[in-house]
């Protein structure tokens, strides 16, 4: 991996340490007049995977949608690589950003095959595309698949077609938003070990939403654990787990949920 200069111009980093390919800084965000994401910071390296983690309604998927750029905040910064992408007067559109995106209802387009479902958001000849999408299918091991329509495909095997899709464009970051709450349980382990090895591959920084622990406990280099907007306690997946800042974080991490 080379890595860009440090650019002289935001003289917030050494030159020894790269900025965090995600950072957000003191993001808000009011609906009705209630601070539903309350000055929320996160800092996230290419490689790393981070899980936001809290119940229902604390306002995780806020901040993601912010993040995206789907949804503006009322105060605060977003920067990819030390640069900034958004704060309340300048932003760089969503399809600008490289970010990949996966949700519960992961939306394949049903009138296109697996092949150009996954080729969809990409750029360059026939032949780039082709073989770019031929290399994530052999990962998600869905080669004999190329040439089928959604319809055809298991539950699992479309979600596996949709990172395959998140992923094709080499985004810097990736933003997952519950992405496998829609899965039997039997097949969601596996899904989750694939999909973790397969981000690993792929070097993005990864924000992971969801509400249940244990996916944050297998997944997270670093688990945010978030509560009324606020993130509470950031961590390691087994500091978090054995030493919870408080009796509501000991609460949520013996709830089955
Ligand atoms: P989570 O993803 O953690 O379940 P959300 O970010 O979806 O939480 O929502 C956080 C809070 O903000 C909830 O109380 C929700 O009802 C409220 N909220 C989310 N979007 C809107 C909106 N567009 N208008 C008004 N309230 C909203
Ligand atoms: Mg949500």
């Amino acid at each position: 991996m080379t890595s860009s200069p440090p650019d002289p111009m935001l003289g917030t980093n050494s030159a020894s340490a790269p900025a965090p390919r995600l950072e957000i800084r003191n993001l808000r965000r009011f609906f009705d007049g209630r601070a539903v994401v309350d000055d929320v910071s996160l800092q996230i390296q290419a490689g790393q995977v981070t899980c936001l983690l809290g119940p229902s309604g604390c306002g995780k998927s806020t901040t993601l949608r912010m993040i995206a750029g789907v949804e503006m905040q009322d105060s605060g910064e977003i920067y990819v690589d030390g640069k900034l992408i958004c704060d309340t007067v300048f932003r760089v559109p969503p399809e600008r950003r490289e970010i990949g995106l996966m949700f519960q209802d992961f939306a394949l387009f049903p009138h296109l095959s697996v092949a150009d479902n996954v080729a969809f958001g990409l750029k360059g000849s026939k032949d780039e595309k082709r073989a770019r999408v031929e290399e994530l299918l052999r990962k998600v091991s869905l080669s004999q698949y190329i040439d089928e329509f959604p319809h055809q495909l298991s539950g699992g095997e479309q979600q596996r077609v949709a990172l395959a899709r998140a992923l094709a464009p080499k985004p810097r970051i990736m933003l997952m938003d519950e992405p496998f709450s829609g899965l039997d349980n039997r097949l969601r382990d596996g899904i989750r070990d694939e999909t973790l090895t397969l981000l690993k591959e792929e070097d993005a920084a990864v924000l992971l939403v969801t509400h249940e622990p244990e996916e944050a406990m297998r997944m997270a280099d670093e688990i945010a654990l978030m509560r009324s907007g606020k993130i509470v306690q950031q961590g390691a997946p087994y500091n978090v787990y054995t030493r919870p800042a408080d009796r509501a974080a000991v609460g949520f991490f013996s709830d089955t949920n």
